[in-house]
């Protein structure tokens, strides 16, 4: 427990450098309390977090999630681990130990300090899922032997250590299962499809469709997902997760091609390239859950969401080129 002399919390977020991350640490800080970002840097950058350098209630500590970490705080949010199947398939064996380690050494850490924590899980542990919408209840179809294992059945391990640590030791938990979410600051080169779609239509190149696009996701705005976060850590003790956050507007990703060539009036054409091995079919998230509990669904519709990050990427890309000697 840290000791504040006021209402304001001391708050870990690992992570804290990446995509989610950063925006959860502005809204933190927005709602008056100090931060402490934990970030080895492997997918995030500190140009997320540069905005805050000289903030008085901001800290950033290089910091791998896989060794312990000593600390005083009064929260601890456990978002570290790489996101696209890009990243998370480049080192596999360390994408594994980050989810399984570093749940270990964040629960310990949260176990001493007696604080909540709150963990960034994931609809990959539904896999490739055979009941849709998914529900909470819904145990999920996953290749435990596949590329994607190391993330699937990292985060899976994860949530058993989080309920585990919860049974075994009282500690107050927050598994949040997040369905892809996207928005400014998505590394322009992850992979993942929107940040990928958005950076070839800006520049002219072939859109890269794989499969046959008729493979579904759900995508929710940044800052819609956010407010879930903050939500679901406010919650009491009886209220563990997991919970199912994200927004249920379905879209093929064929479709999603075609929104992002319109709204950036793109010239590009769409390219068919290989499925990925095991690339989930469908997915979109049952939010009742989250509605009941937390008295959120998203706001953002996807077309404004697009708009933005749009924005974000056009800015970016300009940013480079007059940086450029
Ligand atoms: P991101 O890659 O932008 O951010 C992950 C951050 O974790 C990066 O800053 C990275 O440097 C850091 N990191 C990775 N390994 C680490 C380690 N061993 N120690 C310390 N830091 C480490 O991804 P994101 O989209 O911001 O995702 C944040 C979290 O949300 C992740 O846990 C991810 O699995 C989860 N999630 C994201 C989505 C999504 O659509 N964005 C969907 C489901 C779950
Ligand atoms: N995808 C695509 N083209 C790309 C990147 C991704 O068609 O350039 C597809 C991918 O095969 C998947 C979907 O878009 O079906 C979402 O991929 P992403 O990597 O964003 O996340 P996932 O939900 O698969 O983890």
């Amino acid at each position: 427990m840290a000791r504040l002399y006021d209402s304001r919390k001391r708050i870990l977020v690992t992570g804290g450098s990446g995509f989610i991350g950063s925006h959860l640490i502005d809204r933190l800080l927005e709602l008056g309390h100090e931060v402490i970002c934990a970030d080895n840097l492997f997918t995030g950058t500190k140009r997320n977090v540069d905005h805050l350098h000289n903030h008085p209630r901001f800290e950033f500590l290089r910091h791998d999630v896989t060794f312990p970490l000593y600390l005083e705080v009064d929260e601890i949010y456990n978002l570290a681990c790489p996101a696209s199947p890009v990243h998370y398939q480049y080192d596999p064996v360390q994408t594994t130990k980050t989810s399984v380690h570093g749940a270990i050494n964040m629960l310990g850490l949260a176990k001493r300090l007696k604080c909540k924590i709150f963990q960034a899980s994931t609809s990959e542990v539904y896999g490739d899922p055979v009941v849709h919408p998914q529900t909470e209840e819904y145990w999920g179809n996953v290749n435990p032997i596949g590329p994607r294992s190391c993330y699937d059945e990292g985060k899976r391990c994860a949530e058993t250590l989080f309920f585990d640590y919860h049974r075994q030791h009282g500690l107050q938990i927050k598994v949040a299962r997040i369905f892809n979410t996207y928005g400014p600051r998505m590394h322009p080169a992850d992979g993942r499809v929107v940040s990928n779609f958005i950076m070839q239509a800006l520049q002219g190149e072939p859109i890269t469709l794989y499969g046959d696009g008729s493979q579904t996701r759900s995508f929710c705005f940044v800052d819609d997902m956010v407010e879930a976060f903050i939500r679901l850590m406010a919650t009491g003790d009886e209220v563990t997760g997991p919970v199912n956050l994200g927004n249920p507007g379905e879209f093929t990703i064929r479709e999603l091609a075609e929104k992002v060539v319109r709204q950036t009036g793109s010239k590009s054409q769409i390219v068919y390239r290989d499925i990925p091995q095991d690339d989930p079919k469908q997915r979109c998230p049952d939010i009742t859950r989250a509605k009941a509990l937390l008295g959120w669904q998203p706001a953002i519709p996807l077309d404004q969401g697009l708009g933005w990050t749009i924005d974000y990427f056009s800015n970016l890309i300009a940013d480079r080129k007059s940086a450029r000697p």
